[in-house]
């Protein structure tokens, strides 16, 4: 199923294993036993992000109607061309990647900006990929400006976004202060439940009021097995984006099992 017949019941479960592990052996062994913990799915997509080089591996490990599906990292703006030590978004789609995260924070802090997140987006879904849209901010304060910021970055990274590119979109919520081995803590339910409703009033803005609803919005950031399920079910998260834990198979198969009961 792909997000364009996104119905709002089905959750998705994706693992960002970000630049781990530092072998193929070990990237096959993570695979494999990711596979084993997350079989028989009849309500959960899962789509496991490895680090680039291993994706050609891992499509061959995936073989036919597993539960689990390869996406990529990320995608440069272009097909091809002179662009050393990048991978386009037709590579990718040519060894039948599905999803690729953009504007991943970690990405951003490297130096891509908005306006580069929005060609990547554009040239990713000319490919046919589904684009998982990272955004969020670097820390709150008592004001909230923080949500204008979430705005003006979505309202920006899908600058130039065909009104009828709605279907290969899913948006990530990652509050940066929330993400990776130093966080602070994780967001709350209610955290997540706010910016979500922002969120969604940017995407029917810009998609209308049918297709911006049925853009899943996930959330990411330091999620566990204790925290999994309440972000579904209390925060309305349409899944998940997880990093560090995607690579603990038994760990991210028990979070792919609770999402698998919320209806
Ligand atoms: C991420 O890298 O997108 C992420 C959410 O990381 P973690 O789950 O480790 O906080």
């Amino acid at each position: 199923m792909t997000p364009a017949g996104y119905n709002g019941v089905m959750k998705i479960i994706i693992g960002n294993w970000k630049m781990y592990p530092k072998t193929e052996k070990e990237a096959k062994a993570v695979f494999a036993a990711t596979k084993g913990a997350t079989r028989a799915l009849k309500r959960t997509r899962v789509i496991v992000c490895p680090p680039a080089v291993f994706i050609p591996q891992l499509r061959a490990a995936q073989g036919k109607g597993a539960s689990i599906t390869v996406g990529a990292q990320n995608a440069f703006v272009e097909d091809e061309g002179a662009a050393t030590g990048e991978v386009s978004p037709a590579m990718l789609a040519s060894l039948g990647v599905t999803h690729v995260i953009l504007g991943h924070s970690e990405r951003r802090a490297l130096g891509e900006m908005d306006d580069m997140i929005a060609r990547k987006v554009i040239q990713a879904q000319k490919n046919k990929l589904t684009v998982i849209l990272c955004v969020g901010e670097d820390a709150r304060d008592e004001a909230g400006s923080y949500f204008s910021r979430v705005h003006a970055q979505l309202r920006a990274s899908l600058h130039g976004v065909p009104a009828n590119a709605s279907g290969r979109l899913i948006v990530a919520y990652e509050p940066i202060w929330a993400i990776g081995a130093k966080a602070e803590h994780p967001a709350t339910p209610t955290d997540f439940h706010e910016m979500s409703i922002l969120i969604r009033k940017v995407l029917v803005e810009k998609f209308g009021k049918t297709a911006g609803f049925r853009v899943p919005i996930l959330y990411g950031g330091s999620v566990d097995e204790r925290n999994a399920a309440s972000f579904m079910k209390d925060g309305g998260a349409d899944g998940l984006l997880i990093g560090r834990v995607s690579l603990h198979p038994e760990r991210f198969g028990a979070i792919v099992q609770l999402a698998e009961q919320i209806k």
